[in-house]
């Protein structure tokens, strides 16, 4: 099955009972049993619950995955995987993260002996050189939010491999429509369901995907055993979400390429970071990683240098949304020094380039026109 496929039908049966097209949401916590312990495979709904399964099946299909769960937001998930670890043990992540995933890593990890080193993961002889015997996960996000680094997962994926470190890669931005990380080496995706999963801003939602069906089994151990499941209505949410991915993704694209060209053009305009402009450092690595184009996040720096340029502008759009979150239908902008990375400190903030006149774009599917009519009253 190739993947448009895979988004509408993909691990998805009939409900047997009724034969409803789309899976019922089994909103019940527990289920009958015939005689003590017997049963039809479902006990408990935070072990597992129909319509979840049903969401994961499709996860694991469209990532390529043995196995897949689904969690109760993005940072749930990434918190199973830490689960794994235990004091002593060592991570290498990329120093451009989504600000919650650093947040949890510097500080709600910051006493449970478990080391953190952040590097950038396109010098791979410092990477490399990070490893040591205690290195147990490696973590990446690409393209990085909200620079748009990228990281070169089948390079990444090489040295993993060598060293038997297990490499997880947070697939939010560019999901399986434009990059599989397990077909590139990854063994763990991560993502947050609540952007172009879900894609309708209406859901917070996480999920893994693990390539290897032994270290899925580890992970629903450790989901089950603390509990950060998805309910059976988001569930449903993030599934009928994924049946238009494929569409969502096309339009996403072309008009985050639009933006972002109109942008390079603007003299209002400094910096454009899109990895689909040819003066992207990674535009290379971008057309060989992902396929069918290059996302719907665009951000930008003004000639000025100014914040309150920045703020000015974000007060006059019109079409686009000010608000945190991205990935969904409808056009947002963000600020993110003030906004979505307000949590990672000044000087560090400063230190990967994340400047006061920073602003963030997630370019929906209205039409491009509407879209570049309005960025442009609002920087004028
Ligand atoms: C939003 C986001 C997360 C966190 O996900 P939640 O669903 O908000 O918990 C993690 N990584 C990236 C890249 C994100 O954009």
């Amino acid at each position: 099955m190739k993947f448009n496929t895979k988004t509408i039908h993909g691990g998805q049966h009939h409900d047997p009972s009724t034969g409803a097209v789309m899976p019922p949401v089994y909103q019940t916590s527990t289920f009958v049993q015939s005689s003590p312990g017997v049963h039809t495979g479902y006990e408990y709904s935070r072990a597992a619950n129909p319509t979840r399964t049903a969401l994961e099946n499709a996860l694991a299909s469209i990532e390529n995955g043995a196995r897949a769960l689904a969690f109760s937001s993005g940072l749930a998930a990434t918190d199973c995987v830490l689960r794994m670890l235990k004091s002593g043990d060592e991570v290498i992540a990329m120093d451009d993260l989504y600000g919650g995933t650093y947040r949890m890593f510097t500080r709600v990890y910051k006493d449970s002996g478990i080391k953190f080193h952040f590097v950038d993961m396109n010098d791979l002889e410092k990477f490399k050189s990070l490893f040591n015997e205690n290195t147990k996960l490696v973590w990446a996000e690409t393209p990085t939010n909200p620079l748009m680094k990228l990281a070169d997962i089948e390079a990444v994926a090489k040295i993993c491999r060598e060293k038997k470190v297990l490499f997880a890669v947070d697939n939010t931005f560019a999901t399986p429509y434009l990059q599989r990380p397990l077909d590139l080496g990854a063994d763990i995706v991560m993502h947050s369901a609540t952007k172009y999963l879900g894609g309708h801003s209406d859901v917070i939602a996480g999920a893994l995907i693990m390539k290897d069906a032994e270290l899925g089994e580890q992970m629903h151990f450790l989901q089950f055993a603390t509990g950060a499941t998805l309910g059976p209505q988001d569930s449903y949410l993030v599934l009928r979400g994924i049946k238009t991915l494929h569409l969502r993704m096309q339009r996403h694209c072309e008009n985050g390429q639009k933006v972002a060209e109109y942008l390079s053009k603007n003299p209002k305009i400094k910096a454009v970071y899109y990895p689909g402009l040819e003066s992207h450092p990674f535009h290379e690595l971008a057309k060989r990683q992902m396929k069918g184009g290059f996302g719907g996040m665009v951000s930008f720096t003004f000639a000025s240098g100014e914040k309150a340029e920045a703020i000015k502008f974000l007060e006059n759009l019109k079409v686009f949304t000010l608000a945190e979150s991205l990935g969904g239908v409808e056009s947002l902008a963000n600020h993110p020094a003030l906004m979505t990375h307000a949590s990672i400190p000044e000087d560090k903030r400063k230190e990967i380039g994340i400047s006061d006149d920073l602003v963030r774009l997630s370019v929906g599917v209205e039409d491009a026109e509407d879209l570049i009519a309005d960025i442009e009253q609002a920087l004028s």
